[in-house]
């Protein structure tokens, strides 16, 4: 029977003896073995009831038992719903209680935490813990080696991937087989990945970049991942000369940079790293290209629409921007209810098979965001320069309003980056008596640097308009991020909302 990704992805696995998974410790997977653990997983698991179209919530460590669930749910045609480790059981239990699903894979250290919230919402739980170990693998001891997929079209569901959601209740995103596919196929392609391909894949597997960039792409060209843990810089410099790939967020490349062995002796066999999920700075761009002769390729997506944008493979990878709309999506800029002009600030729309298919149960949130000309309304301002790389300067929820001129953080943090001393900067705005919102800046110094903030500001006043600058600043050691290296602005704006009270 067809299943649109179980097709493209898993079943070529079938008989595959080369690797598709190099672990940090040296154990290695071959395709068929990966595929015969899907199998013995997607047997265990309709065996606990799980059958096409219900949800399976999947809270595990990373590891190839992990990854395999996600092949066992897109086989049974279940929807496969990965999230965040880090998750309190008071926020699994709004996940539980939003998707129902019908299945709860969780480690088991917090198995006694989390069992009464699955039973609250009828989902039956199963261990995995991130060796493995734990009730999936008994339950799957033995069963079949091989499984005829469901059933499932390309406008069926394969995934819910739930929003960061740093403002608000965090929303699933209705993600169709073709959404997953389409974009693998095109950025596949883009980015040249072949069966020669061996990925450094250290990004969570909760998450679009990690699960689907990353994996899917593999399993679709049939290439080899080494499939880590976590971000661990030694194993990452130990292991690149057997790598030809690396994806990663920025923060995985400003660490990696902090290392003198990163040279480009050491970065010789590769041929590509790509950048996503948060600005990268272009200064980091700079420097990498210095140290090792790589350009790194940043793209930019969403949860809720998979990858949209890319530099290009070929042509020029221009630092501080995200590229071009990828092949078959339609991207926009809108200010004021019409397409921004080259340059002029707007709200970045994309259409395509991409974009997912709505959030679950929450017709209203899908109606606020999603157009009925299929646009979705992304939340992130941009500009287009007069060659078309599309350049993010920022959330819209970010966008501060001081004195009612909008002040675009990114072009305030890019001035204050320049400043000597300056390592990172994130400008917010906090509520001020006069202004309504005023401009703060948060500065981190490079290592070992006595920072003035009094300083830092007089040294951009003179390059902003005046209710650009920014009306204090702080100085801390590092900005709050979380695991896919976002600054959280929303905390810095908790932190100091009574700043100017
Ligand atoms: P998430 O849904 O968690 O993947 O977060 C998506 C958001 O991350 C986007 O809406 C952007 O605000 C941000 N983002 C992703 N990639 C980039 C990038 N290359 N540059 C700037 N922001 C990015």
């Amino acid at each position: 029977m067809a299943n649109t990704l179980y097709d493209a992805l898993f079943a070529p696995l079938a008989g595959r003896a080369s690797d598709l998974m190099i672990l940090p410790d040296g154990r290695r997977i071959s395709g068929d073995a990966f595929l015969r653990l899907v199998a013995r997983q997607a047997h265990s698991l309709r065996a606990a009831g799980l059958t096409a179209g219900d949800r399976i919530a999947a809270q595990v460590g990373k590891s190839p038992e992990a990854l395999a669930a996600y092949g066992a749910a897109v086989a049974l045609g279940a929807v496969f719903l990965p999230l965040n480790p880090a998750y309190t059981p008071d926020e699994v239990d709004y996940f539980l209680g939003n998707a129902t699903p019908r299945i709860f894979l969780c480690d088991g250290e917090r198995a006694e935490a989390l069992a009464p919230v699955a039973a609250r919402h009828g989902a039956r739980l199963i261990t995995l813990n991130a060796d493995g170990s734990g009730d999936l693998r008994q339950l799957s001891k033995g069963q079949p080696e091989s499984i005829e997929p469901a059933e499932r079209s390309p406008e069926d569901l394969a995934a819910l991937l739930y929003t960061s959601g740093t403002t608000g209740r965090s929303k699933g995103a209705m993600l169709s087989h073709r959404n997953l596919l389409s974009n693998t196929e095109v950025l596949a392609d883009l980015w040249r990945f072949t069966d020669g391909d061996v990925l450094i894949h250290a990004l969570p597997i909760f998450h679009t970049h990690g699960l689907f960039v990353a994996s899917n792409i593999v399993l679709l060209t049939g290439g080899a991942m080494i499939f880590m843990p976590g971000f661990d810089p030694e194993a990452i410099l130990r292991l690149m000369p057997q790598a030809t790939a690396m994806m990663g967020v920025p923060t995985f490349y400003t660490r990696l940079l902090s290392d003198a062995r990163l040279t480009r002796e050491l970065t010789a066999g590769m041929r590509l790293f790509i950048s996503g999920s948060a600005p990268l700075l272009a200064e980091t761009h700079q420097e990498f290209e210095r140290r090792t002769g790589h350009r790194i390729l940043e793209r930019y997506g969403m949860t809720e629409t998979n990858m949209s944008t890319s530099n290009p493979y070929d042509g020029e990878r221009r630092a501080g921007t995200v590229g071009f709309p990828l092949p078959g999506v339609e991207l926009r800029i809108m200010a004021d209810g019409r397409e921004a002009a080259p340059g002029e600030v707007g709200v970045i729309e994309v259409r395509g098979p991409n974009v997912f298919q709505g959030y679950w149960q929450m017709p209203e949130k899908t109606a606020e965001e999603l157009r009925p000309d299929g646009f979705f309304i992304t939340g992130d301002l941009a500009t287009r320069d007069a060659e078309g790389y599309v350049h993010i300067v920022g959330r819209a929820k970010d966008l501060v309003i001081s004195g009612g001129f909008n002040v675009y953080p990114k072009e305030v943090e890019l001035l204050l980056d320049e400043v000597p001393g300056v390592l990172e900067s994130a400008v917010i705005g906090v509520p001020h008596p006069d202004f309504g919102e005023a401009v703060l800046a948060v500065l981190v110094p490079r290592p070992g640097v006595g920072l003035d903030a009094q300083v830092v500001l007089a040294a951009v006043a003179g390059r902003l308009a005046r209710f650009k600058q920014p009306k204090a600043a702080v100085v801390v050691p590092e900005l709050p991020r979380n695991t896919m290296g976002k600054v959280q602005k929303n905390l810095l704006r908790e932190t100091y909302a009574g700043w100017f009270a």
